[in-house]
């Protein structure tokens, strides 16, 4: 099977040829274009950009960190090229540099990756390898500051494209949680019920900044993956009345609703309104006050996508992400984290027919490690993570040169006192049992 970017490649030039008759479409021809490209324009117009794709219509917040211009040599380089040196400079290093490649990531650059996984999986592969001096993470921002936090303080943690954010995690800023806490400290007030539990626990999906992290570990929160949500989410009911949860909405209230919280008693919190656009009675009923943050990605899916997978291939096993809108998780077979979607494939032991809600990267990757089973994306749309699209092999090659001359570009460093309170509900996460 052809990699994401190939088939990208091939559909742009399709549609510059053939026009509308075009077949295979993309969420944006533009992702054909190197993400430097994008750099530019963000420079240009001196404000930070998503780009194309996914993510392109969120706004990246303006401290969103921007990638200066990647050297030239870099950017006209061949793939072949580019693979040369890649593996050189790997070389080179030997053990003092660890690659470690997210599951959405692109296969022109995970193919050099020591590890693939997911965010915390990934963060817990660099723990074995406590004598490499440099930590090349490609995936997003918040995956690095994971790995910075849990790290030794030695090693170097680089995000070869400063550009790759991750547009869900920048919807819950630290400043906008902070102001929605003290409003809802002013209903609630601070003081346990009769059983001990507090009125409100604040709980972070692992897609967030460090500094949100740092807030629920400082305040008695939490933090989870979407692997782990329920039980965390079971902690904190145990520890409190109600809890807040941030980013992902969709994570919040699918994991919320499995635990058999009514809808009613999980109003949105909207940062930009007073409130978060909810009345004061609202808020006291809640159970789970959701952030207004979503994974653009997953939000592309939809039943009717489900509906036409069930006409086309009767018998087909649907799974989806819990950070899929709740309808869609509704209606599949089953829904669970990278991990889960993984195991489900795995376990199959007769040839199945899988259509799978979520990144292409990865459910490509999927269709080629078992290929006894039929396995494609939900949307016929090529739309892969555009913002961890932006670690092209150039950023890797070039990030990887420079520690081979002795220089460290593109470190990501979370500053200690946000690590300390981060690692605690960090630990909280870990410790958490069913
Ligand atoms: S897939 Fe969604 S949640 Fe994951 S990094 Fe990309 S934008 Fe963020």
């Amino acid at each position: 099977m052809s990699s994401v970017n190939t088939a990208i490649q091939l559909i742009t030039r399709e549609q510059a040829e053939q026009g509308a008759t075009a077949k295979g479409s993309t969420c944006s021809p533009a992702l054909a274009k190197g993400p430097w490209d994008y750099d530019l324009a963000e420079a240009l117009a001196g404000i930070p950009a998503y780009g194309p794709g996914a993510s392109s219509a969120d706004v990246a917040p303006a401290a969103t960190p921007r990638q200066g211009q990647l050297p030239e040599a870099y950017k006209l380089a061949s793939d072949a090229e580019l693979g040369e040196r890649i593996l050189a400079a790997k070389a080179a290093l030997g053990d003092r540099a660890v690659i470690l490649g997210h599951f959405y990531q692109r296969d022109e650059v995970i193919q050099y990756a020591n590890f693939v996984g997911d965010s915390f999986q990934l963060a817990n592969a660099a723990l074995t390898r406590p004598d490499a001096e440099a930590i090349v993470f490609c995936g997003v921002h918040f995956m690095a500051e994971t790995a910075d936090i849990l790290s030794a303080p030695e090693q170097a943690v680089i995000l070869p494209n400063l550009a790759a954010g991750c547009s869900m995690a920048d919807m819950a800023d630290a400043d906008s949680v902070a102001e929605c806490w003290e409003q809802l400290e002013e209903i609630f007030g601070t003081e346990p019920d009769a059983e001990g539990r507090v009125p409100v626990l604040p709980v972070t999906y692992m897609n967030s900044s460090a500094a949100l992290k740092a807030f629920c570990g400082e305040h008695g929160g939490i933090v989870c993956t979407s692997s782990n949500a329920r039980t965390v989410l079971e902690w904190a009911f145990q520890r409190a009345q109600r809890v807040l949860f941030f980013p992902d909405q969709h994570l919040g209230r699918n994991t919320a609703k499995a635990l058999g919280v009514p809808l009613e008693q999980m109003p949105m919190w909207n940062p930009r309104r007073d409130l978060g656009g909810n009345d004061a009675q609202a808020l006291l009923d809640s159970r789970v006050i959701l952030w207004h943050g979503f994974c653009s990605v997953h939000k592309r899916f939809n039943v009717g996508q489900i509906e036409k997978a069930r006409k086309d291939f009767p018998g087909v096993q649907v799974i989806v992400h819990p950070e899929c809108p709740m309808e869609v998780v509704d209606a599949a077979d089953s829904a669970g984290s990278t991990d889960f979607i993984k195991k489900a494939i795995a376990a199959a032991t007769e040839p199945t027919t899988f259509a799978i809600g979520t990144e292409i990267n990865m459910v490509n990757r999927l269709a080629a490690e078992y290929p006894q089973h039929t396995i494609f994306c939900l949307d016929p749309v090529i739309c892969p993570c555009s913002t961890m699209y932006r670690i092209h092999p150039g950023y890797l090659a070039w990030v990887l040169e420079e520690l081979v001359a002795g220089r460290v570009v593109n470190r990501i460093t979370v500053a200690e006192s946000v690590q300390d309170h981060a690692r605690t509900a960090l630990e909280r996460m870990l410790a958490a049992r069913p």
